[in-house]
């Protein structure tokens, strides 16, 4: 039997009596969360002219954490969904808008222990993005409706529509739900159950450290022979080591650059991790003192009050028998680290997220005509999203961990996916 679908009322409970012509063309897309998944379908949407509406529990742009991120083989998708007036600004995005990217880059990777080159990874066009300026570039021309976090979602019986609650006590209806409500997705929550939604640790940390330094030492950290932007270094005992530059806007004042720097280490899954801040920036400062430079001296002028995070290492592989959702007819899926969280040393969360923006858009065209639509349409091209994007996550989850697990392994380094497969995933349709 073929479903096509009631139009949308604006109540809840489905009955209202509004004059199908007059709603054709109203019927929407919710999208939950408004990070870099959910932001770069929005662009989609609105670039193919399908209503939507996106939701986001902040109450503004303002993020507590940010971070920097390598694009690589997600700007061939990004460049589908987005118009070309608002990507051109990408570069402006970047942790240093005055190094020009190149159509081929390197990622070298030293010794910590004793500063020689071990390798240089070969990447084709690498944007190192700051997370803050990228999602300012998402974000224009999108009205994102803020402060509304999403506490349930209600199915109608007849398979046509979807209602999101939020926690403000206000609803809203639309015709399938993506949530792209990121690692902790209560969503996700809601598909599976709470205790199938939680995120699997693995036996490695971190503590995420960004500072400012003197020109002369802020100039020091950039000097040749090191990336300008990044280098990574393992330790044969054991730890693994990042630094890149964070903040470089102002190029002419080196003492206001930002520097992102990591030591990551071994800690069991289920240890407890109760340091105090402080504490974590004295664990940072003993670990770096192992590194040469210059990991060991970007730690050693950090100041021994510095804001700091901790991380534990931690994914969720949606390919799992106990992690199978029900989509509800098309009605309702994940995207972005809301499917998929990963371990970031291997740099590919935010590329495959979206990866599956573009797919989960690509579905949503193949069946959407001017809001109205045959409900096994829906469900056959939303289906065939999650077909495709599930495995590719499931490989890409699994090679990220092993990734992170052999970069702390010294006798293992050489064989970790990065340095076998470079940065590049198989992809057969982008
Ligand atoms: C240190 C670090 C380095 C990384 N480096 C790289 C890299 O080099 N390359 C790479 O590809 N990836 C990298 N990643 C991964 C990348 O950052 C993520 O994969 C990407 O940011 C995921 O985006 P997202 O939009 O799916 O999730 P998020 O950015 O987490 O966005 C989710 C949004 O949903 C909102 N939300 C949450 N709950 C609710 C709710 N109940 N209701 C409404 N809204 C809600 C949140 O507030 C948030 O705004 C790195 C990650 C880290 C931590």
């Amino acid at each position: 039997m073929i479903n096509r679908t009631s139009n949308e009322t604006p109540n809840a409970s489905g009955n209202g009596s509004m004059n199908p012509a007059a709603m054709k063309g109203k019927r929407k897309v919710l999208i939950i969360g408004a990070g870099s998944t959910g932001l770069a379908l929005a662009q989609g949407l609105k670039k193919a002219g399908i209503n939507f509406k996106i939701f986001e529990k902040e109450e503004s742009p303002i993020r507590k954490r940010n971070w920097s991120m390598g694009l690589h083989w997600g700007l061939e998708p990004l460049e589908y969904l987005m118009s070309a007036e608002i990507l051109k600004q990408i570069e402006q995005t970047q942790v240093d808008p005055h190094v020009a990217t190149k159509d081929t880059d390197r990622l070298p990777m030293y010794n910590g222990q004793t500063g020689e080159l071990i390798t240089e990874i070969k990447s084709h066009k690498f944007y190192r993005l700051r997370r803050d300026k990228f999602r300012a570039m998402l974000l224009q021309g999108i009205d994102v409706q803020w402060g509304k976090s999403v506490c349930d979602i209600v199915y109608s019986p007849g398979g046509e529509r979807v209602s999101v609650k939020f926690e403000d006590g206000t609803e809203e209806l639309g015709a399938l739900v993506i949530a792209t409500d990121g690692p902790h997705s209560t969503v996700r929550s809601l598909l599976v159950g709470e205790e199938a939604a939680k995120v699997t640790p693995i036996d490695y940390a971190s503590t995420m450290c960004f500072t400012r330094h003197t020109r002369e030492h802020a100039l020091f950290l950039r000097a040749q022979p090191h990336h300008p932007l990044y280098q990574v270094a393992p330790h044969p005992n054991g730890y693994c080591a990042w630094l890149s530059l964070h903040d470089g806007d102002d190029s002419e004042h080196p003492e206001n650059w930002i520097f992102f720097h990591y030591i990551s280490f071994p800690e069991p899954r289920d240890e407890v991790n109760n340091r105090t801040m402080r504490e974590h920036v004295l664990h940072q400062k003993e670990l770096a003192r192992q590194f040469v430079d210059p990991w060991r001296s970007v730690f050693e002028w950090m100041p021994e009050d510095s804001e700091v995070w901790y991380s534990k290492l931690r994914n969720w592989d949606p390919s799992l028998p106990e992690h199978k959702w029900d989509n509800r007819q098309g009605r309702v899926t994940l995207a972005g680290d809301a499917a998929h969280p990963m371990t970031f040393q291997r740099g590919q969360g935010l590329n495959h997220a979206i990866q599956d923006a573009y797919r989960v858009c690509k579905a949503i065209k193949s069946f959407w005509n001017e809001g109205d639509f045959i409900i096994e349409q829906r469900s056959a091209a939303l289906q065939g999203y999650e077909d495709e994007m599930i495995p590719r996550a499931e490989e890409e989850v699994r090679l990220s961990e092993e990734n992170s697990i052999k970069v702390h392994e010294w006798s293992k380094v050489m064989q970790s996916p990065s340095l076998r497969k470079g940065m590049q995933v198989d992809k057969k349709d982008c």
